[in-house]
């Protein structure tokens, strides 16, 4: 049950980096009734999501879809092409990159782990800036015997918001003609941070369900090159339920080799005609739309005087806002007050920057308005923790009124 003791009335402002809102459309083709999941209609609706999320990825390769969370799918994709004692590159950019890399460690891969150096306040400078390409290359030519089989790197770091340049990363491997595999996390960058699995070379991408796709948690996606289906023949790490063989072989024909998640099926075909709608601009336009609502935000966070985490414009996360509080102010009692006041929820700091900062998540089903909302809701907030800040929400109202949502080419 939801403890309603708070808020009863109103809608629940959900602006935590995923699971982000549920679209209402979303929310009424996951109450169809169940079907047979051998049957003739599940065929076709296999068939379409499997295309559809290929789309998506922006590949013409397969996309295995499991029934789990993202940490389903980072197991799935490590296990399916390493063997135990393999070393791996992994770059730490903030505590997903961290927690891929525990998992790593459990399942007997040896990873080297690689980061920016260094902290200012109390915060690594390796959580406030992306991956940096220069350093995976340092570190690949020096790997004369090729001993590194994989470099993994998270596309679009939830904890802190920064977005990693993949391609650099790609360009790194080829201008040393490493064989590494390339492992990307794109959890919360895909169908919100363009993101080109074939045109950027990656091998293995990792996705879930519940952050740009705008469906609730519980599915998850490895996106497969043929160097990777390759390597996947011959890695002896024990995988059985998550072995791509099978499943990629039953796709075929649109079924899975175990009871797929029916509901969150039709989800994702709802979600996929959304994000596809060519009416809509499909993806480029979701992506420009991503961007720009991240700037509002941005504006406001600036006029505040408030440190935005990702301390490199460049790499700024077109899902997520961090924003820095001042030493002394507890950041999550700060989202306590937002939440029990303003019925709003914001994502709390994570791992090493736990308490120094919270995150505004701006993706999926989200526009000016909500925004705006969040952000005065947020305002308040911070000026009823003692934080002294004024003119964000205007600064926002600004950037949004002086910048509308440009008109689809015809
Ligand atoms: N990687 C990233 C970048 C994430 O944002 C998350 C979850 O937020 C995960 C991995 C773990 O995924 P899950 O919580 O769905 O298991």
């Amino acid at each position: 049950m939801l403890n309603l003791d708070f808020h009863p009335f109103g809608r629940h402002f959900l602006q935590i980096p995923g699971p982000s809102p549920v679209p209402d459309r979303i929310l009424r083709a996951m109450s169809l009734p169940t079907i047979d999941h051998r049957g003739p209609e599940f065929g076709h609706l296999g068939l379409k999501v499997l295309k559809g999320i290929k789309e998506v990825f922006q590949t013409v390769h397969p996309v295995i879809i499991y029934p789990a969370s993202g940490t389903g799918a980072w197991e799935a994709a490590l296990t399916n092409v390493l063997s135990a004692g393999d070393e791996v590159l992994m770059y730490e950019t903030g505590h997903f990159a961290a927690l891929w890399h525990k998992m790593a460690s459990r399942l007997g891969i040896h990873a080297r782990v690689i980061a920016m150096e260094g902290e200012t306040d109390g915060i690594p400078n390796a959580w406030r800036h992306g991956v940096q390409a220069d350093l995976i290359a340092k570190h690949l030519r020096g790997d004369t015997s090729h001993k590194i089989k994989a470099v993994c790197v998270v596309h679009n770091e939830t904890s802190t918001g920064v977005t990693s340049d993949i391609k650099a990363v790609r360009q790194a491997l080829d201008d040393l003609k490493h064989p590494a595999l390339l492992m990307v996390d794109t959890i919360s960058g895909l169908a919100c941070a363009q993101y080109k699995h074939d045109e950027w070379g990656i091998d293995v991408s990792i996705s879930g369900s519940q952050k740009g796709l705008m469906l609730p948690p519980g599915i998850s996606f490895n996106a497969v090159s043929p160097k990777a289906i390759e390597a996947s023949k011959k890695a002896t790490l024990p995988k059985a339920f998550w072995a791509w063989d099978e499943i990629i072989e039953m796709n075929k024909t649109g079924y899975f080799p175990y009871t797929p998640n029916t509901h969150l099926l039709y989800a994702l075909s709802e979600a996929l005609d959304m994000l596809l709608d060519h009416k809509h601009g499909g993806l480029e336009a979701v992506f420009a739309r991503h961007l720009r609502l991240a700037q509002g935000v941005r504006a406001a966070v600036n006029a505040w005087g408030l440190p935005i985490q990702c301390a490199d414009q460049n790499v700024y996360s077109p899902v997520l806002t961090g924003v820095i509080l001042p030493t002394g102010v507890d950041a999550d009692t700060v989202r306590k007050t937002i939440y029990e006041r303003f019925d709003c929820s914001l994502g709390t700091g994570l791992g090493k920057i736990k308490g120094r900062m919270f995150r505004i998540g701006h993706l999926g089903d989200t526009n000016d308005l909500t925004l705006m909302g969040t952000l005065a809701g947020v305002e308040m907030g911070l000026k009823l923790s003692g934080v002294k800040v004024q003119g964000g929400v205007q600064a926002a109202m600004d950037y949004f009124g002086e910048h509308p949502i440009p008109a689809l080419k015809t």
